[in-house]
Protein backbone atom coordinates (compact mmCIF):
# COMPACT_ATOMS: atom_id res chain seq x y z
CA UNK A 1 0.00 0.00 0.00
CA UNK A 2 1.10 3.58 -0.70
CA UNK A 3 1.65 6.90 0.79
CA UNK A 4 -0.25 8.44 3.67
CA UNK A 5 -1.12 4.82 5.42
CA UNK A 6 2.62 3.82 5.83
CA UNK A 7 3.23 5.22 9.09
CA UNK A 8 0.62 3.44 10.83
CA UNK A 9 -0.06 -0.10 12.49
CA UNK A 10 -2.80 -1.56 10.66
CA UNK A 11 -1.96 -4.98 8.88
CA UNK A 12 -0.42 -5.56 5.78
CA UNK A 13 -0.93 -8.45 4.08
CA UNK A 14 -3.62 -7.47 1.11
CA UNK A 15 -6.49 -9.89 2.33
CA UNK A 16 -9.93 -8.00 2.55
CA UNK A 17 -12.72 -9.95 4.22
CA UNK A 18 -15.85 -9.56 1.48
CA UNK A 19 -18.62 -8.25 3.78
CA UNK A 20 -16.52 -8.93 6.75
CA UNK A 21 -15.61 -12.90 7.62
CA UNK A 22 -18.76 -14.60 8.09
CA UNK A 23 -18.82 -17.88 5.99
CA UNK A 24 -16.97 -20.29 8.04
CA UNK A 25 -18.64 -19.33 11.21
CA UNK A 26 -21.90 -18.92 9.69
CA UNK A 27 -22.40 -15.40 10.24
CA UNK A 28 -24.69 -12.69 8.50
CA UNK A 29 -23.11 -10.87 5.83
CA UNK A 30 -22.13 -7.00 6.77
CA UNK A 31 -23.19 -7.49 10.39
CA UNK A 32 -20.79 -6.26 13.40
CA UNK A 33 -20.26 -9.57 14.22
CA UNK A 34 -18.73 -10.54 10.63
CA UNK A 35 -16.54 -7.68 11.18
CA UNK A 36 -15.32 -8.84 14.50
CA UNK A 37 -14.26 -12.09 12.89
CA UNK A 38 -12.42 -10.11 10.43
CA UNK A 39 -10.94 -8.75 12.99
CA UNK A 40 -10.10 -11.30 14.66
CA UNK A 41 -8.45 -13.25 11.78
CA UNK A 42 -6.10 -10.61 11.17
CA UNK A 43 -7.10 -9.07 8.03
CA UNK A 44 -5.91 -6.00 6.57
CA UNK A 45 -9.51 -4.88 5.28
CA UNK A 46 -13.02 -5.79 6.19
CA UNK A 47 -15.27 -4.93 3.12
CA UNK A 48 -18.90 -3.43 3.85
CA UNK A 49 -21.94 -2.23 1.73
CA UNK A 50 -23.47 1.23 2.29
CA UNK A 51 -27.01 2.52 1.90
CA UNK A 52 -28.62 5.65 2.47
CA UNK A 53 -32.13 5.51 3.97
CA UNK A 54 -35.24 7.79 3.09
CA UNK A 55 -34.62 9.63 6.35
CA UNK A 56 -30.86 10.09 5.81
CA UNK A 57 -29.12 7.54 7.98
CA UNK A 58 -26.06 5.34 6.55
CA UNK A 59 -26.54 1.68 6.79
CA UNK A 60 -24.34 -1.19 6.39
CA UNK A 61 -26.29 -4.15 3.86
CA UNK A 62 -25.66 -5.58 0.98
CA UNK A 63 -29.19 -5.80 -0.98
CA UNK A 64 -31.02 -2.51 -1.96
CA UNK A 65 -33.67 -3.99 0.87
CA UNK A 66 -33.59 -5.77 4.03
CA UNK A 67 -34.78 -8.65 4.13
CA UNK A 68 -37.67 -7.32 2.21
CA UNK A 69 -37.66 -3.99 3.44
CA UNK A 70 -36.65 -1.66 0.66
CA UNK A 71 -33.91 0.59 1.89
CA UNK A 72 -34.07 3.73 0.34
CA UNK A 73 -37.74 4.10 0.58
CA UNK A 74 -38.08 3.65 4.08
CA UNK A 75 -37.16 5.30 7.53
CA UNK A 76 -34.38 3.37 9.68
CA UNK A 77 -36.79 3.16 12.65
CA UNK A 78 -38.68 0.91 9.68
CA UNK A 79 -35.81 -0.96 8.67
CA UNK A 80 -35.68 -1.92 12.83
CA UNK A 81 -38.89 -4.06 12.40
CA UNK A 82 -36.29 -7.12 11.53
CA UNK A 83 -33.60 -8.53 12.73
CA UNK A 84 -30.20 -10.26 10.98
CA UNK A 85 -30.18 -13.84 12.23
CA UNK A 86 -27.75 -13.14 14.81
CA UNK A 87 -30.33 -10.77 16.35
CA UNK A 88 -28.36 -7.55 15.52
CA UNK A 89 -30.56 -5.04 14.18
CA UNK A 90 -29.28 -3.23 10.28
CA UNK A 91 -25.94 -1.76 11.55
CA UNK A 92 -25.70 2.03 10.80
CA UNK A 93 -22.58 2.77 8.92
CA UNK A 94 -21.74 4.87 11.98
CA UNK A 95 -21.80 2.19 14.61
CA UNK A 96 -20.07 -0.08 12.09
CA UNK A 97 -17.55 2.35 11.74
CA UNK A 98 -17.13 3.05 15.77
CA UNK A 99 -16.53 -0.61 16.07
CA UNK A 100 -13.56 -0.81 13.98
CA UNK A 101 -12.45 2.03 15.27
CA UNK A 102 -12.19 0.29 18.56
CA UNK A 103 -8.75 -1.32 16.78
CA UNK A 104 -5.77 -0.34 14.69
CA UNK A 105 -4.87 -3.52 12.86
CA UNK A 106 -7.68 -3.86 10.40
CA UNK A 107 -8.68 -1.15 7.92
CA UNK A 108 -12.69 -0.54 6.62
CA UNK A 109 -13.25 -0.87 2.95
CA UNK A 110 -16.28 1.54 2.78
CA UNK A 111 -18.63 0.32 -0.12
CA UNK A 112 -21.10 2.76 -1.48
CA UNK A 113 -24.30 1.78 -3.17
CA UNK A 114 -24.98 3.26 -6.10
CA UNK A 115 -28.51 4.67 -5.25
CA UNK A 116 -31.46 2.81 -7.03
CA UNK A 117 -33.57 6.54 -6.85
CA UNK A 118 -31.48 8.43 -8.07
CA UNK A 119 -28.00 10.01 -8.85
CA UNK A 120 -28.86 13.10 -6.88
CA UNK A 121 -29.58 10.74 -4.07
CA UNK A 122 -26.44 8.94 -4.64
CA UNK A 123 -24.26 11.92 -4.41
CA UNK A 124 -25.81 12.73 -1.19
CA UNK A 125 -25.05 9.42 -0.28
CA UNK A 126 -21.35 10.65 -0.46
CA UNK A 127 -21.73 13.56 0.69
CA UNK A 128 -23.10 11.86 4.07
CA UNK A 129 -19.97 9.50 3.61
CA UNK A 130 -17.45 11.87 3.60
CA UNK A 131 -19.42 13.89 6.58
CA UNK A 132 -19.59 10.75 8.76
CA UNK A 133 -16.42 9.74 8.84
CA UNK A 134 -15.03 13.00 9.13
CA UNK A 135 -16.95 13.41 12.01
CA UNK A 136 -15.83 10.45 13.45
CA UNK A 137 -12.52 11.32 12.79
CA UNK A 138 -12.02 7.56 10.83
CA UNK A 139 -10.05 8.54 7.72
CA UNK A 140 -7.47 6.34 8.53
CA UNK A 141 -9.56 3.26 8.70
CA UNK A 142 -11.38 3.87 5.23
CA UNK A 143 -10.85 3.23 1.95
CA UNK A 144 -13.96 3.87 0.02
CA UNK A 145 -14.97 1.92 -3.03
CA UNK A 146 -17.97 2.37 -5.62
CA UNK A 147 -19.85 1.44 -8.72
CA UNK A 148 -21.06 4.79 -8.86
CA UNK A 149 -18.05 6.74 -10.73
CA UNK A 150 -19.78 9.82 -10.12
CA UNK A 151 -20.21 9.28 -5.95
CA UNK A 152 -16.49 8.39 -6.48
CA UNK A 153 -15.68 11.74 -7.84
CA UNK A 154 -17.94 13.17 -5.54
CA UNK A 155 -16.29 12.16 -2.53
CA UNK A 156 -12.91 12.90 -3.30
CA UNK A 157 -13.70 15.99 -4.13
CA UNK A 158 -15.08 16.69 -1.12
CA UNK A 159 -11.99 15.04 0.99
CA UNK A 160 -9.00 14.56 -1.79
CA UNK A 161 -6.75 12.60 0.94
CA UNK A 162 -9.95 9.88 0.81
CA UNK A 163 -8.53 6.33 -1.46
CA UNK A 164 -11.36 5.95 -3.28
CA UNK A 165 -11.23 2.79 -5.84
CA UNK A 166 -13.64 2.29 -8.33
CA UNK A 167 -15.08 -1.29 -8.99
CA UNK A 168 -17.41 -1.47 -12.28
CA UNK A 169 -14.05 -2.94 -14.25
CA UNK A 170 -15.02 -0.66 -17.16
CA UNK A 171 -12.59 1.80 -17.29
CA UNK A 172 -8.93 1.63 -18.08
CA UNK A 173 -6.10 2.69 -15.33
CA UNK A 174 -5.47 6.12 -17.06
CA UNK A 175 -9.01 7.20 -16.92
CA UNK A 176 -9.13 6.48 -12.71
CA UNK A 177 -5.66 8.64 -12.36
CA UNK A 178 -6.84 11.19 -14.24
CA UNK A 179 -9.99 11.23 -11.93
CA UNK A 180 -7.92 11.12 -8.81
CA UNK A 181 -9.19 7.36 -7.80
CA UNK A 182 -6.76 5.83 -5.41
CA UNK A 183 -7.08 2.70 -7.29
CA UNK A 184 -8.88 0.02 -9.50
CA UNK A 185 -10.79 -2.97 -7.53
CA UNK A 186 -12.10 -5.04 -10.70
CA UNK A 187 -13.76 -8.44 -10.98
CA UNK A 188 -11.07 -11.32 -10.79
CA UNK A 189 -12.80 -12.41 -14.56
CA UNK A 190 -11.82 -8.56 -16.33
CA UNK A 191 -8.21 -8.80 -14.74
CA UNK A 192 -7.41 -12.57 -16.39
CA UNK A 193 -8.63 -11.13 -19.72
CA UNK A 194 -7.02 -8.22 -19.00
CA UNK A 195 -3.73 -8.44 -17.09
CA UNK A 196 -2.47 -5.56 -18.53
CA UNK A 197 -4.87 -3.54 -16.54
CA UNK A 198 -2.87 -4.67 -13.50
CA UNK A 199 0.59 -3.86 -14.49
CA UNK A 200 -0.27 -0.43 -15.72
CA UNK A 201 -2.21 0.38 -13.18
CA UNK A 202 1.05 -0.75 -10.93
CA UNK A 203 3.63 1.97 -13.06
CA UNK A 204 0.73 4.65 -12.45
CA UNK A 205 0.86 4.15 -8.75
CA UNK A 206 -3.03 3.05 -8.62
CA UNK A 207 -3.54 0.25 -5.98
CA UNK A 208 -4.59 -2.65 -7.41
CA UNK A 209 -7.55 -4.93 -5.59
CA UNK A 210 -9.42 -7.66 -7.27
CA UNK A 211 -13.16 -9.02 -6.13
CA UNK A 212 -14.34 -11.91 -5.57
CA UNK A 213 -11.62 -14.13 -5.43
CA UNK A 214 -12.75 -17.48 -3.98
CA UNK A 215 -10.48 -19.79 -5.80
CA UNK A 216 -7.31 -21.28 -4.88
CA UNK A 217 -5.90 -20.84 -7.94
CA UNK A 218 -6.78 -16.93 -8.35
CA UNK A 219 -5.75 -15.81 -5.00
CA UNK A 220 -2.39 -17.74 -6.57
CA UNK A 221 -2.07 -15.68 -9.85
CA UNK A 222 -2.81 -12.63 -7.97
CA UNK A 223 -0.44 -12.84 -5.46
CA UNK A 224 2.50 -13.43 -8.37
CA UNK A 225 0.81 -10.36 -9.97
CA UNK A 226 2.21 -8.76 -6.71
CA UNK A 227 -1.66 -6.87 -6.29
CA UNK A 228 -2.38 -5.01 -3.01
CA UNK A 229 -5.51 -6.27 -1.85
CA UNK A 230 -7.44 -9.33 -2.54
CA UNK A 231 -10.91 -9.90 -1.97
CA UNK A 232 -12.74 -12.59 -0.68
CA UNK A 233 -15.44 -14.75 0.92
CA UNK A 234 -12.79 -17.38 2.13
CA UNK A 235 -10.36 -14.94 4.47
CA UNK A 236 -9.28 -17.96 6.27
CA UNK A 237 -8.20 -19.73 2.86
CA UNK A 238 -5.88 -16.56 1.34
CA UNK A 239 -4.60 -16.32 5.03
CA UNK A 240 -2.86 -20.02 4.75
CA UNK A 241 -1.72 -19.37 1.04
CA UNK A 242 -0.33 -16.26 2.16
CA UNK A 243 1.64 -17.97 4.99
CA UNK A 244 2.76 -21.13 3.21
CA UNK A 245 3.82 -18.61 0.09
CA UNK A 246 6.27 -16.72 2.66
CA UNK A 247 7.83 -20.28 3.70
MG1 LIG B 1 -19.57 -4.94 -1.50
Amino acid sequence: MTNKKEENEFIKNGVIAHRGAWKLNALPQNSIASLEQAIELGCEGSEFDVWLTADDILVVNHDPDFLGIPIESSTYQELLEKKLPNGENIPTAEAYIRRGMEQHQTRLIFELKPSKVSQERGLKAAKKSVELVRQLGAQKWIDYITFDYEAGKRIIELDPDANVAYLMSDKAPTELKEDGFFGLDYHIRVLKEKPEWITEAQELGLTVNAWTVNKEEDMKWLLDMNVDFITTDEPELLLKIIELNKK
